[in-house]
């Protein structure tokens, strides 16, 4: 079974969260699993200045503006398997993110760009490349929406090629003006709420819900929210009616780049029998690099994650003075929107000692705060799947977290019963206020001090499975709904 697997980034050259950590690690575990999969990818200087010899796929003649676009292909880095590469430099090679430009502010054209790598999918389906045609489509998040609707718009001549559409975050809809849609150059009758239209704007995520075959999203608690105005983003509705085709596959950890075993990244790399040694290393590393006294009888608080309102960051800001009393001590490593980028710089000024905060994005320092904090806290407001805290479990990093989506499905809040049971991983907590947060960081302090039960949990925590195998086990499972009979 031949599977087009369709993504904006691409962990390690081009990610701005967990979406590109996933198209790492998914697509090796589906060839595990028997599956022939292929990417394809925008072509971002990030791509081009690493990927060997790019060949000639076929130069296409974009419904745009009608320039002649270049598809390539190369050997992915590392891999066994191939990527596609729309090579259209006046779209794609610009500096910044694959979304924004240098100072954060999206592309005015995005809907051309990402449109565009929607339609060259449509085409490789369509048997753009004759030596490797897809059975299947998979697209991947708002980017990659449109795809599904080229294909309904002219569907492969020897019948259809059916489409899985994987959303990673619902929050990010890539809504553009109504006006834009003629540019589009699909059918105008896909403008209509049973087609790509949005409350009178197009949106490329709801072009994937409503066109795809399957749906899928990143873990069976988001699924289920998603279907609620709490959590729909106004796009519930649509996904009641398509229930039936909607199954949460919780992420996996990706063990080539987060194994504390193998960490290089780590003073002492450590597994659970060597854990206290490995992590107090840890630590005492992570105090020195952000400047944090070399206390060590309190919880180190850690916390690696973008800012957005999404993370809910702003509850640990609140709780802050609270929080480095009693000596505790925080470590934030984070980049986003600036005013919660200045609060956090301002409280490190303030917390000297106590709270450390780099302002950046740093893979490294990320290893470093997963691998020496006691715990790491992920108070997120929803959480489609959640990647750090997985990474925590597995650095015996105990995470606290909200209980939404994909956090609640990976961490056991630690009760007199789950305690007793010997399953508790971590802490939880409900509301959305900093006295929630807050009285869920004096349990986990308490619990700290019980050192034989706080080592228990480690344990557990390091040896719970996540594993990608298991995760595409299920996705293959869903291509199989699609494509019952194996293909050549
Ligand atoms: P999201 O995709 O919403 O950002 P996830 O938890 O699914 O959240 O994935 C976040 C990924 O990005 C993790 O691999 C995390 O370590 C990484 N990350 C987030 N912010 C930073 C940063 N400032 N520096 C390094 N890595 C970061």
């Amino acid at each position: 079974m031949r599977v087009l697997y369709i993504t904006a980034e691409l962990y390690p050259w081009v990610k701005s969260g967990g979406l590109g950590d996933v198209a790492a690690a998914l697509p090796p575990a589906l060839i595990a699993e028997g599956v022939d999969v292929r990417l394809l990818l925008a072509g971002f200087r990030g791509f081009l200045d690493v990927f060997p010899g790019i060949t000639d796929i076929a130069r296409l003649t974009s419904p745009f503006a009608g320039e002649r676009v270049r598809v390539g292909l190369a050997p992915l880095p590392g891999s066994e398997s191939f990527a596609y590469l729309v090579d259209h430099p006046a779209f794609y090679d610009r500096p910044g993110s694959p979304y924004a430009g240098p100072d954060g502010s999206d592309w005015p054209d995005n809907h051309r760009r990402f449109g565009l790598f929607g339609w060259i999918a449509a085409e490789l389906a369509r048997g753009a490349d004759p030596g490797w045609r897809p059975d299947i489509l998979h697209g991947h998040d708002w980017h990659t929406g449109l795809a599904p609707a080229y294909l309904a718009a002219r569907p492969a001549v020897d019948g259809h090629v059916p489409t899985v559409f994987t959303v990673h975050n619902l929050a990010y809809r890539g809504p553009f003006p109504g006006a834009v849609f003629p540019e589009l150059a699909l059918p105008p009758e896909f403008f209509s709420i049973d087609g790509v239209e949005f409350f009178g704007m197009v949106s490329f995520i709801k072009a994937g819900l409503f066109y795809s075959d399957r749906l899928t999203t990143v873990s069976p608690t988001y699924a289920r929210e998603i279907q609620t105005p709490a959590f729909g983003w106004g796009l519930d509705g649509l996904l009641r009616a398509r229930a039936g085709v909607l199954t949460g596959i919780l992420n996996g950890v990706d063990t080539r780049v987060w194994d504390p075993r193998h960490d290089a990244i780590l003073p002492r790399p450590y597994g659970e029998g060597n854990a206290a040694a490995g992590k107090r290393a840890a630590r005492a590393a992570l105090q020195r690099r952000l400047g944090l006294e070399p206390i060590e009888g309190a919880p180190l608080f850690g916390t690696v994650s973008r800012l957005t309102p999404q993370k809910g960051l702003d509850l640990v800001l609140a709780g802050l003075p609270e929080l480095v009393a009693d000596g505790r001590q925080m470590a934030l490593l984070g980049s986003g929107d600036s005013d919660l980028e200045q609060a956090f710089a301002a409280a490190a000024e303030r917390y000297r000692g106590q709270v450390g905060v780099m302002i950046g994005y740093d893979e490294s320092l990320a290893h470093l705060i997963i691998g020496g904090s006691d715990v790491i806290l992920v108070p997120s407001r929803f959480e489609p799947c959640g990647l750090t805290q997985l990474y925590a479990l597995r650095y015996g990093a105990l995470p606290l977290v909200r209980r939404v989506g994909g956090l609640a499905d990976t961490v056991v809040d630690a009760t007199a019963t789950s305690l007793a049971e010997g399953v508790a991983t971590g802490f939880a907590f409900d509301d959305d206020s900093p006295s929630a947060l807050m009285s869920a960081i004096a349990r986990a302090t308490a619990l700290f001090r019980e050192r034989e039960i706080w080592q228990r949990m480690m344990r557990r925590a390091m040896t719970r499975d996540f594993s990608w195998a298991a995760a595409a086990r299920q996705y293959a499972a869903v291509y199989r709904t699609l494509r019952p009979e194996p293909m050549g």
